[in-house]
């Protein structure tokens, strides 16, 4: 019998990869949606686009915020991926605002799952929940024993909120009997193709870049990982028998906001004038910043460049990472090939 496997939040820009992913190893998907009959309508059109045969795809309406919908969307499933959680391209005043639905959100997903007999939840956590520790020696490598420290004043409050619900998936696994393995995926910086014109926060900072809005960039540098790596793993963990228990970094290389700049530049040539022509000393970024929302962001990480380990998924899963390179680059040819940039 073919096994169904719930993805929430299933129009998300690395959900329609897993989407895809699962579809064509086989997997009938029943992916969630806060309006389900547009959800379905968006996921099928990037998905036919794609090649990819969407006959296995339905659609049920469910919200983090809300208990609705939950049990109706795990029922008869055998894994849970659980993708859906905000992450907008400007930090609310108040940390609540994406801490509940992320954390209380993944409890919701949990007990769903374990009321329905979920064999194993996947949770898409982030690189975040891992590198804003407390003091590390330089050169600090970061891998999955690394936890990020929410009571640190300067994280933002998407960073706590992904911390905060893997830290809650954690331990309600941990503390409830009869409850689903749990593993979980973090991503770095996700670039790579989109699949349609509805960008997730990652592409929209190559659509802003592509479309000159920022004649400069802040001077940070994270690490950055393929959308088609990231689903690939979340599909991966769901059945590997060593995944279970585990959390994995996803991240192969990283890049500065100048240095992706650059690469835009390179491989769409008419854009040269568009892109950051120069990094912005730390001061003018602070200065701008007290203006320009989406500049708060980056000031934890002004002149900071974190490097975080991908060994565990390569030796436990098996996973060959494409290169930071390929993924900037088959990025800026999707929002071409969308006309966004
Ligand atoms: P998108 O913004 O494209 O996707 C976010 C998804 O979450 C959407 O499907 C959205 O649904 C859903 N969602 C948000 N709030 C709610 C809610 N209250 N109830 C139900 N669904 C909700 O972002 P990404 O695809 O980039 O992100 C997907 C996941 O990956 C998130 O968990 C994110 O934190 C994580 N991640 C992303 C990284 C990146 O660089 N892109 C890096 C590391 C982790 P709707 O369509 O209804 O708005």
């Amino acid at each position: 019998m073919t096994d169904t496997v719930l993805v929430t939040g299933a129009t998300g820009f690395i959900a329609k990869h897993i989407v895809a992913e699962l579809l064509r190893n086989g997997y009938a998907v029943r992916g969630t949606a806060r309006d389900a009959a547009k959800g379905l309508d968006s996921v099928h059109k990037a998905l036919a686009r794609s090649g990819v045969d969407t006959a296995g795809l339905s659609m049920v309406a469910a919200d983090l915020m809300r208990d609705e919908g939950w049990a109706d969307a795990v029922r008869g499933c055998r894994y849970v991926l659980h993708v859906a959680s905000p992450f907008p391209i400007e930090q609310p005043k108040m940390r609540e605002a994406l801490v509940a639905p992320a954390r209380d959100g993944a409890l919701r997903v949990l007990r769903a799952a374990t009321a329905a007999g979920v064999e194993r939840v996947v949770l898409t956590s982030s690189s975040v929940a891992v590198m804003y520790t407390g003091a590390r020696p330089a050169g600090h490598v970061y891998s999955e024993a690394d936890w990020t420290d929410t009571t640190r004043a300067d994280i933002t409050p998407y960073i706590a909120s992904k911390t905060l619900a893997e830290q809650a998936a954690w331990t309600y696994v941990r503390e409830t009997r009869s409850a689903p393995q749990l593993a979980a995926i973090n991503p770095a910086f996700v670039q790579g193709p989109a699949l349609d014109p509805d960008l997730s926060t990652s592409l929209e900072v190559q659509r802003l870049m592509g479309k000159g809005a920022y004649p400069a960039a802040p001077r940070v540098e994270f690490p950055v990982v393929d959308v088609r790596d990231v689903a690939g793993l979340h599909v991966k963990a769901m059945t590997h028998p060593r995944a279970a228990g585990e959390r994995f970094i996803a991240a192969n290389g990283s890049a500065s906001l100048y240095g992706i700049g650059r690469q835009i530049a390179a491989a769409l040539p008419d854009l040269k004038g568009k892109v950051p022509k120069f990094e912005m000393p730390d001061v003018m970024v602070r200065g701008l910043a007290v203006f320009d929302k989406r500049l708060r962001t980056v000031l934890p990480e002004l002149g900071t460049v974190r490097r975080c380990s991908n060994a565990k998924a390569r030796e436990v899963l098996g996973h060959e990472f494409r290169p930071a390179e390929a993924a900037i680059r088959d990025a800026a040819l999707s929002l071409r090939a969308f006309k966004l940039i």
